[in-house]
Order: C-alpha cells, then sequence, then structure tokens
C-alpha cells in the first residue's frame, strides 16, 4: 500500500519572512550556525518553535503601562510582566536594560565569564534575554523588544531614550532588532515612518479584537475599522507587524475569535501574503486588581472555559498555519505572582501544548479522510515525539476513535505525516 504523506503545517520558524532582508540582516547572523539554538519570542522551550533557525534572542524590556492613555478593563501589565509600573518606569527600565548589554557585549567580547551552567535551551530568567548561550559559546547579538506600554504615546522625550538605547548598542553589534508594542489607535503613516527611521523594525499591534460590538464591550475605544488600518499601517510603512488577539475578551464569542483571525490573515488574495507576520493568542483571563475582576465578581463577566479556548486556539492555528503566519504565543508569560493574580479563566501551564497537539491531530484527521481504508502505520516527525498524543496523553482517546494506536507510530526523520 503506498503511503498518503503530508507536511507539518506550521511555518518552518517563528515568523513567515524568511526571506525578509530586515530579518536576515547579518548582524543577526551573527554567530547563526556555531552559536545556539535561540528561542523565537515567548515560544518555551519544547514547543514547535524549539528550533535553530535566523531569529535573534528577545531581550524584554518591560515598560507597564506607559503611555497608555487609559487602563483597560483586563489588564494587569504589572503582573503579566513581572515589573513594577509607576513613576520612573521608562527610567528603571532602561537602566535594567543598559546593565544587561554590558553583560551580553563583556560575553561577546570574551571579557565575560559565559554561564557554563546553563543548558542552550534552559527557559530564560523572568526579564531576562530568551535563549541562553550555549556553553562556552558567545552568544549572537539580541533583539530589543519594548513591551507593556503603549509605546507610540510614550513622551517624546522617553520614546527617544528607548530608541537612543537601542540605537547605541545596535552600533557596538549587540542588539540586531528592535521592537515595540502598541495600541492601534496610537499610531500614524507619520509616527511610523519616524520610528522606522530610527530603526524599529517590527511592530506588535494589541489588536485584541477587529468586532465592534467586542471593542465597545471592552471599553478599548477604538473600532474594528481602526485596528485594519492600523494593520496596513504598519506593513505599508515596511516594518515588520505583529498582531495581538484576545479570544474570551468581554464580547468576543468563539465565532468571533475565529472571525478575528481571518482578518489578522487579510488579505486573503491567492499569492498575496498576509500583512502579520506573526500573531500571539492571549486568551482573556480575570487578574486581581483589574476593573475585569470587579465585573467578574458582579456577574458580568463569564471567561471562557479551558475547553472552549482550546478548541478555538486549535481552529486559529490552523487558520494561521494554512497562511504560513505563525503564532508565536498562546497564554501569558508565566512570570512571579501571575498565579497568584489569576482569579478566573482558561488559565493552564501547558496551554500552548494543548491547542497545538489538537491541531495537529485535526490536521491528521482531516487527511485520513482521503484514505480508502483505515490506516495501518502513522508515521511521525521525530521532534513531535512530546506532543503527538497531548498533554498528559490527553490525545490517546481521540486518537484510538480515529483508528490510531501507539503501535502503529513510527518515528520520521524528516517533516512529514505519512499514513498507510
Ligand atoms: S493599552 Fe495595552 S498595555 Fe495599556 S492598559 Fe491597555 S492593554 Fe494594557
Amino acid at each position: 500500500m503506498s503511503a498518503l504523506i503530508f507536511p507539518v503545517p506550521e511555518p518552518a520558524c517563528g515568523g513567515r519572512r524568511r526571506d525578509d532582508t530586515r530579518l536576515n540582516r547579518p548582524e543577526c547572523r551573527r554567530g547563526a550556525g556555531s552559536g545556539p539554538a535561540v528561542t523565537w519570542a515567548g515560544a518555551p522551550p519544547g514547543s514547535l518553535h524549539d528550533r535553530p533557525h535566523n531569529r535573534p534572542r528577545i531581550l524584554p524590556v518591560f515598560l507597564p503601562f506607559a503611555g497608555c492613555p487609559t487602563r483597560c478593563v483586563f489588564c494587569a501589565q504589572d503582573v503579566q510582566t513581572g515589573q513594577r509600573g509607576g513613576a520612573a518606569t521608562v527610567v528603571r527600565a532602561l537602566a535594567q536594560a543598559e546593565a544587561r548589554l554590558e553583560h551580553e557585549a563583556r560575553q561577546m567580547d570574551g571579557t565575560g565569564d559565559i554561564d557554563k551552567t546553563r543548558e542552550p535551551d534552559a527557559a530564560p530568567e523572568p526579564g531576562a534575554a530568551h535563549g541562553a548561550p550555549a556553553p562556552g559559546k558567545s552568544p549572537a547579538p539580541l533583539e530589543i523588544a519594548f513591551y507593556g506600554g503603549t509605546f507610540t504615546l510614550l513622551p517624546e522625550s522617553e520614546r527617544a531614550a528607548c530608541l537612543d538605547l537601542a540605537q547605541r548598542w545596535r552600533q557596538r553589534g549587540v542588539v540586531c532588532r528592535v521592537r515595540c508594542s502598541t495600541r492601534p489607535d496610537a499610531v500614524t503613516e507619520r509616527g511610523l515612518a519616524d520610528l522606522r527611521a530610527a530603526g524599529m523594525d517590527c511592530v506588535e499591534l494589541g489588536v485584541q479584537s477587529f468586532d465592534d460590538a467586542a471593542l465597545a464591550a471592552a471599553s478599548r475605544g477604538y473600532a474594528g475599522s481602526v485596528a485594519r488600518a492600523a494593520c496596513a499601517m504598519v506593513a505599508g510603512a515596511g516594518l515588520e507587524l505583529g498582531v495581538q488577539l484576545m479570544p474570551g475578551m468581554p464580547g468576543v464569542t468563539p465565532e468571533i475569535f475565529r472571525a478575528d483571525v481571518s482578518a489578522a490573515l487579510l488579505p486573503d488574495t491567492a499569492g498575496t501574503p498576509p500583512l502579520a507576520a506573526f500573531l500571539r493568542f492571549y486568551p482573556c483571563l480575570v487578574l486581581r486588581g483589574t476593573p475585569l475582576a470587579e465585573r467578574w465578581r458582579a456577574g458580568g463577566y463569564v471567561p471562557w472555559p479551558l475547553e472552549t479556548t482550546v478548541d478555538a486556539l486549535a481552529d486559529g492555528l490552523l487558520a494561521a498555519w494554512a497562511r504560513g503566519v505563525a503564532v508565536v504565543r498562546m497564554g501569558l508569560s508565566p512570570e512571579d505572582g501571575l498565579d497568584d493574580a489569576v482569579l478566573a479563566g482558561p488559565v493552564h501551564p501547558a496551554l500552548g501544548q494543548l491547542a497545538k497537539a489538537e491541531a495537529l491531530r485535526r490536521h491528521v484527521a482531516a487527511h485520513m479522510a482521503r484514505l480508502a481504508r483505515p490506516p495501518a502505520r502513522f508515521g511521525v516527525p521525530r521532534r513531535l515525539r512530546g506532543l503527538l498524543w497531548g498533554h498528559a496523553n490527553g490525545l490517546v482517546g481521540a486518537y484510538a476513535a480515529m483508528g490510531i494506536t501507539r503501535a502503529m507510530v513510527h518515528w520520521r526523520d524528516d517533516d512529514n505525516f505519512s499514513l498507510e
């Protein structure tokens, strides 16, 4: 019997535009090949993204609530980032980043102590650069990421200080890329052009939803048309675009989330790539101290159950992968204090694994429909050994219902599934 062979649907690494010259800058490739297996922003070790590729390590610079015009109902950036906000947020964050970059520079020069105790793909320390250098190796340049606030609405002097830090360390070869996050209603063509000229490479938009009613229910303060226009503006300015969506935000149903994913993947014309180079899915949680917590206590908000969330995320993954777009994060990072702050919602330490495993199972099921008879053997890429059966083997029963058992599996060395 001839085998039905089909590829793993996820894009090869954490972004679509592998041919993007901005991603493949020579300065970002220093150490590539001989360097460590670096981790794409937010991807935990052991995930599908945990492979060597050209993406630089991320140095997150958290600016909790800095520049934010309002406090959004669900947002607790101080908890999400594990950093204090308040007065002097930017000054403090830049001082910490400066110290970290000095340390990186010493390691690159060979004048600092290389940490020989860390494994190459050990989980990053909170707030530290993602992806550690291999023992004894000089680290590759970093990507600075200004997260946790509204970068484009920072006071001019603070934004200039951030860009100046990035520029100085780029000139020293320690930094090779810069990104920031902001709100869709906080970008203008002129402002984005200025950012681009100042060395920004990527802008992530906290879109959350494109649905007018949902945006109003969550008091986001802009319409879906504004979010769509902002996506086009970022890409039009020559910047890489990341889109953050929030399944389960007040007003967002699973159907609306699926429509949001489609909207984030526009344009859907054949042969034309989506504007977004990557997506992030942050299922809505009720966090202590937020306006949403008050709403939840009063019965005015009910978070999505975990099962609904995984189901919707799996659909979102398949839709994104079908367009060649990676989903680089699902769920909040487990920063210190997050567990204590979560009052309700679909929180799970392996949320991404749950969703990816289910998406892969659906992918396999869709191809099985093309088989004329039940399969006798199932070939699976070896790198999916820890993922195939789901978290805590939770998908063994679902595969059995499809006629696939453990005894039928053999591990492949390429990136294809096979059924025969
Ligand atoms: S704009 Fe973003 S960072 Fe600021 S409060 Fe709203 S969600 Fe949080």
